[in-house]
């Protein structure tokens, strides 16, 4: 036996995170080989179907090396991985003695060997040399891919019409699922009487009536099956942004997936429309909303206190999604 190529052992790593993604899991593979060339474990990102956090692909691939060379401590090999490790994994791989992390892709979002944080470099009592890089191109596109392709089931699953608002027969039901939802979703941030207010000011047939004649806003009633869902508004700005100015699911609807799917729909307005962003001004009490926000991807850009007449004041966050 021989030792081949960094390359090599990356492609069969790489061969089992794209195993893991035919099973419906992030793709990340890790093959943990000794330096005579033996591969003395192998492993794939298991979480979903093991429903547990902690089986990532190269906790499973260190866990078949020990058991295979029936020890604890992996000196003389070397793990590839086709993610920078988080930092349990790092941990792992210290714990484990292994002389060498070879990985490919970083992870912005929890890779601890540079990314997030440098785990390796805090002065634990074992130090792999650490190569990143390797094969960077084809793990990131398989991420890419596997993100893209469970963007467009979500979809596809959650099987939503966006029907555009033109009639007044639809603008009348746009007012009336604003007053609807409205009335149950507000009074916890602000009083019953500036939701009246507003609802007149900026929902009621003629304030939509007048948005869609003359200010170049559209509106788009959210549909599943024949059911009426919610609605979204927007308006496409001169700066190159789409300003979201509402986006309602009736309660008994929410926690389905449709509000992402309607954020899905926005973003292909925004390349439809050439628009580079998505920007949206949100009640700064009004957490659940801000909660969803960032979890689609959302940040902070500014906050404004608008003076809104009678009395009444919006305190808001500016929010903006880069498309
Ligand atoms: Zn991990």
């Amino acid at each position: 036996m021989a030792f081949k190529s960094d390359e090599y052992y990356m492609s069969i790593a790489i061969e089992l995170a794209r195993k893991a993604a035919s099973e419906g899991e992030t793709p990340v593979g890790a093959v943990v080989v000794r330096n005579d060339g033996f591969i003395a474990g192998k492993g794939r990102n298991s979480r979903e179907r093991d429903r547990n956090a902690l089986c990532h692909a190269e906790i499973a691939a260190i866990d078949e090396a020990c058991r295979t060379l029936g020890g604890w401590r992996l000196c003389g090999c070397t793990i590839y991985v086709t993610l920078e490790p988080c930092p349990m994994c790092a941990g792992a791989i210290i714990n484990s003695r292994l002389d060498k992390l070879v990985f490919a892709a970083a992870d912005p979002r929890s890779g601890s060997a540079g990314s997030v944080a440098d785990i390796f470099g805090l002065g634990y009592d074992h130090r792999p040399e650490i190569v990143p890089g390797i094969m960077e191109k084809e793990c990131k596109e398989l991420l890419k891919d596997f993100f893209g392709e469970l963007r467009r089931k979500n979809r596809k699953m959650s099987g939503i019409k966006t029907v555009e608002v033109k009639t007044s027969e639809q603008v009348k039901k746009v007012a009336a699922m604003a007053d609807e939802i409205w009335h149950e979703w507000f009074p916890s941030i602000i009083s019953v009487e500036q939701i009246d207010y507003m609802l007149d000011k900026f929902q009621s047939e003629s304030a939509i009536e007048n948005q869609l004649k003359n200010e170049n806003y559209r509106y788009f009633i959210v549909m599943k099956g024949g059911e009426y869902v919610g609605y979204t508004a927007v308006r496409p700005d001169s700066d190159g942004r789409l300003f979201l100015s509402k986006i309602y699911i009736k309660k008994e609807h929410r926690r389905k997936g449709y509000g992402k799917a309607v954020f899905e729909f926005l973003k292909e307005i925004c390349r439809e429309n050439g628009l580079n962003a998505i920007w949206l001004t949100v009640n700064k009490h009004n957490d659940d909303s801000i909660n969803v926000y960032k979890k689609c991807g959302f940040k902070i850009i500014g906050e404004d206190v608008t003076d809104i007449g009678s009395g009444y004041v919006m305190d808001d966050y500016f929010f903006q999604l880069d498309v």
